[in-house]
Order: structure tokens, then C-alpha cells, then sequence
């Protein structure tokens, strides 16, 4: 249950050095000189849902500036993730250092990680289907979830989402698509998105859907200004 993991009380309240020790060396102290707050990084993509971490794995060279974090549910999943990232940093010095994991519920906690325009990319890849119509609020998209991702996201920022379900597929796409703070990202550009390959190529779940020469429905959605 929740009372198993910590829960910052704020985004300020996320300890960064634990996370990305390259970007935030410990005998700069807590915040630095002081003088560099404006220079500090903040997280900018969030894999909601990261599962085995292999999106962030992908995206890390891709973006070797950008601070990114997975968020998982399940502890032992998260713990793999944890030992993945270290591991890769060990053997790739100077590599892999902004990339890290959480192990959270997404679903409740968002805003206790990233404040007001913080993140440029969220992603929901694959995301556990819940048919039930009684489940539907359980799901990782819905109205008013995306109000809270808009809130996080800055104007500009993109949301990726796929999955193999397509009821699913069409729900995510209708609720951005009804939501007045997303417009869908125009084709031409979804073609020459470098990330785009990634959510299926990348991820451990689009390789056992590309395995089993499964269907896989995606909606990419910009966060747009009223
Ligand atoms: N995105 C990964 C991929 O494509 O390989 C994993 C997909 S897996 C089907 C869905 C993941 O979401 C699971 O690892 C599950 O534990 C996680 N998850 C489900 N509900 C969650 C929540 N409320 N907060 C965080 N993670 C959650």
C-alpha cells in the first residue's frame, strides 16, 4: 500500500541528488552555491508507468541534457530499474546519469513530483487496460488526470501514449481529443519525431507486442494554450 514508500510533500521536496548524483554533487550542498538555483535542472520527462525502464534506456543518449524519471507501482520492479541504471552507468562511464526511477502511484502523486509547466514529455506506454466500465477511473488517462498532466506539462510539451488494447486506444484518444488544453500533433511531425520509434521499440512491452505481431494504437498530443 502507499504508507510502503515515501511521498514528498513537494516537488521541492524531491531529493534530486539521490537520483541524478552526477548533475548534483554532494559537496555543492542541499541547493549549491546558492547563487545557481536558476541553473539547477529540473526533471523535464516522466515515464508514467515505466515498468522495466526500457524507454528511459532508449531516450537517455537520445537526450543526454534532459532529466528524466520512470514511475512505477511495483517495488520489485522498481528496485530492477534502480539496479539497471546503475549498472549501465558503471559500464558506460559518464553516460546513463539522467535517467532515474520512483516508485510511486502516478495515479495519485503527480503533483507531489513536478510543479506548474515543469515537463516537456509524459509518457503512458502501454498502460495496464482496465475494461471494466466500473475500472474506467482507475485508468492513467482520464478528463480529469489530464487536467493535472496539462497542469505539470509546459505549453508546447507532448504526451505520448500507446497500447496493444484498442478500446483503450480509443479512450485515450478520445479524452485528449475532448480535453481543451491538448491538440493532436500533425502526422508530418509524428513522422520525423525521433522518440515516436522508441515507444514501441524501446519499451519491454511494444517488443512482446512486435513479437507476437500484435496491433499497437497510439495518440501523441500537444499541450496547448487556452
Ligand atoms: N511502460 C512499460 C512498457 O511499455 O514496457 C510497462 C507497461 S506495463 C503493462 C504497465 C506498468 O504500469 C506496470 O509495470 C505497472 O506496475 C505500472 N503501473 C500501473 N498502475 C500504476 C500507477 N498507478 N502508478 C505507477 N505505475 C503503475
Amino acid at each position: 500500500s502507499d504508507s510502503h514508500f515515501p511521498i514528498p510533500i513537494s516537488p521541492d521536496d524531491v531529493d534530486l541528488s539521490q537520483h541524478y548524483p552526477r548533475y548534483f554533487p554532494a559537496d555543492k550542498g542541499e541547493h549549491g552555491d546558492g547563487g545557481g538555483d536558476a541553473e539547477a535542472p529540473r526533471i523535464r520527462f516522466a515515464d508514467v508507468g515505466c515498468g522495466f525502464g526500457g524507454l528511459l534506456v532508449g531516450l537517455s543518449p537520445l537526450f543526454p541534457d534532459k532529466l528524466m524519471i520512470g514511475m512505477e507501482l511495483r517495488d520489485k520492479v522498481t528496485e530492477y530499474v534502480k539496479e539497471r541504471v546503475l549498472a549501465l552507468r558503471a559500464s558506460n562511464p559518464g553516460q546513463y546519469d539522467n535517467i532515474s526511477v520512483v516508485r510511486t502511484n502516478s495515479m495519485k502523486y503527480i503533483p507531489n513530483y513536478f510543479g506548474k509547466a515543469q515537463l516537456s514529455k509524459m509518457f503512458f506506454l502501454f498502460p495496464d487496460p482496465h475494461f471494466k466500465e466500473k475500472n474506467h477511473r482507475r485508468r492513467v488517462i482520464s478528463m480529469h488526470l489530464l487536467d493535472e498532466y496539462a497542469y505539470v506539462m509546459e505549453v508546447g510539451g507532448i504526451i505520448y501514449t500507446i497500447t496493444d488494447v484498442e478500446e483503450l486506444g480509443i479512450w485515450m484518444r478520445t479524452c485528449l481529443e475532448k480535453h481543451p488544453l491538448f491538440e493532436a500533433v500533425p502526422e508530418e511531425e509524428i513522422k520525423v519525431d525521433p522518440v515516436v520509434k522508441l515507444l514501441s521499440s524501446a519499451t519491454e512491452e511494444g517488443q512482446k507486442v512486435a513479437r507476437n505481431g500484435g496491433q499497437t494504437f497510439q495518440a501523441i498530443f500537444r499541450h496547448m494554450d487556452l
